[in-house]
């Protein structure tokens, strides 16, 4: 220590503008530590010859198949030495960030320390599957910093073609819109399939990620194999006073151009308790006495987005559970696919609830392991074998919720729906 820094005309163009720059974050751990002075040689390098010189390899800690991605230079001179010698070898370590992101600030630091002591002090919170990524170590650094991690309470998350390690929307903590304990949900998930993810054995990576509600804050339905996304079956909730505050502070055009036209369902309406028309000057108060939002429950399909409108003023129902979607995905084979409503209400509150949900999860993923081809995710697989012989194959009963517009689709029969609403309702059947 110290080595001097190196040039880095490109880079430092980066700095310029009104946006933080990860330039200058590397800059500041490299005013301590000689791997990031070199880092930023071979950055540079790349920059000015638009190509990168990093490769893979295999570098491990005992007793686990994956959780280390490693990186080697390729950048170096002609007897075969780095150019860049303090960041030839510059690995990741990922680590499962705790269910929901959940951090105290001591624990923060001490995972820092860890990695300044050990690495190179670049931390990434959080990758795309939710790992702590530990950015910078050296082969020999990567036993010796996952031992420190590992006496915290941390554990190696997945990579390559295992179970990725999951993440939790922030949950019942710090929303109201919670439907169910995703912070257990993801520990039992993952804790009971923890064998998939450190010893690799699967097709390819399969993802399980945790929502509270429809508004899917980890983006469950788009970027898992597996999302639990939280929903309710009875009626919402109204709470009148913020209803009414809601209302006292928008007025009318607000709820209705923002709430009642964006229902996808049209299953909202303003109703007149009085008739208000023949009586132009009514005040906003008065309007507010005379005036009701209907939701017809029945045509709501949980959207969320007139509770996240009325923040509030409408709560999910109290009979709540999950929704289990498949088959959610990034661009591979068939393009991005969102997951497939494979479970469409499960309720999530016993020590049985979530075991159901494991055993569950258990047989998808077995499923999977032994149908999909190789490099082949599992919403691919379901496109390649039909969702029908899924369904089958997990027994699974076939839903009207399993169709996209149901109601629009000519393929779908409607024919004895009213009655078999009315029959679970006892309510007496038309002639
Ligand atoms: Fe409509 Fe239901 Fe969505 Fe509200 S949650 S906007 S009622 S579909």
């Amino acid at each position: 220590m110290k080595k001097a820094p190196h040039e880095t005309p490109l880079l430092d163009e980066l700095e310029r503008g009104p946006w933080p720059s990860f330039v200058t974050g590397l800059k500041q751990l490299a005013q301590e530590n000689d791997m990031m002075v070199d880092l930023l040689g071979q950055l540079e390098t790349s920059y000015r010859t638009r190509i990168g010189y990093w490769k893979g390899g295999t570098v491990g800690v005992y007793g686990y198949g994956a959780g280390v991605i490693p990186r080697f230079t390729e950048l170096k001179d002609e007897q075969g030495k780095p150019l860049f010698p303090e960041a030839a070898e510059f690995h990741t370590l990922r680590v499962q960030a705790p269910a929901g992101m959940h951090y105290s600030t001591e624990i923060l630091r001490k995972l820092c320390d860890v990695w300044v002591k050990h690495g190179s002090g670049l931390i990434a919170l959080h990758g795309q599957s939710g790992d702590i990524m530990f950015q910078g170590v050296t082969t020999e650094g990567v036993q010796k910093a996952f031992n420190e991690l590992n006496e915290l309470g941390f554990d190696l998350g997945g990579a390559g073609t295992a179970l990725r390690t999951s993440m939790s929307c922030v949950g019942a903590a710090r929303c109201e819109l919670s439907c169910y304990d995703e912070q257990r949900a993801l520990r039992k998930l993952i804790n009971s399939n923890l064998d998939e993810m450190h010893r690799p054995s699967l097709p390819y990576k399969f993802k399980f990620k945790f929502s509270g509600c429809p508004n899917d804050c980890v983006n469950s339905i788009q970027r898992s194999d597996f999302a639990v996304i939280g929903t309710w079956r009875d009626n919402m909730q109204v709470n009148n006073d913020y209803s009414r505050k809601y209302f006292r502070e928008h007025g009318m055009a607000d709820l209705v151009n923002d709430v009642v036209a964006h229902c996808p369902t049209r299953a909202i309406t303003v109703h007149e308790k009085k008739d208000v028309r023949s009586a132009p000057d009514l005040s906003v108060a008065e309007l507010d006495e005379n005036m009701s939002l209907v939701i017809n429950n029945r045509d709501c399909v949980r959207c969320a987005h007139c509770l996240n409108v009325i923040r509030g003023g409408l709560l999910p129902g109290k009979d709540r559970g999950v929704t289990i979607c498949i088959g959610g995905k990034s661009v591979l084979k068939i393009g991005a696919t969102m997951g497939t409503v494979a479970v469409p209400f499960m309720k999530l509150e016993s020590d049985e609830d979530f075991e159901k949900l494991n055993e569950f999860a258990r047989k998808v993923i077995e499923f999977y392991g032994e149908n999909a081809l190789e490099h082949e995710r599992i919403g691919e697989m379901i496109d390649r074998i039909g969702l029908a012989n899924f369904l089958e194959a997990l027994g699974l009963p076939f839903d009207p919720n399993m169709v996209l517009h149901p109601r629009t689709n000519p393929y779908v029969r409607t024919d004895d729906w009213d009655e078999q609403v009315e029959k679970a309702q006892g309510r007496p059947q038309a002639a």
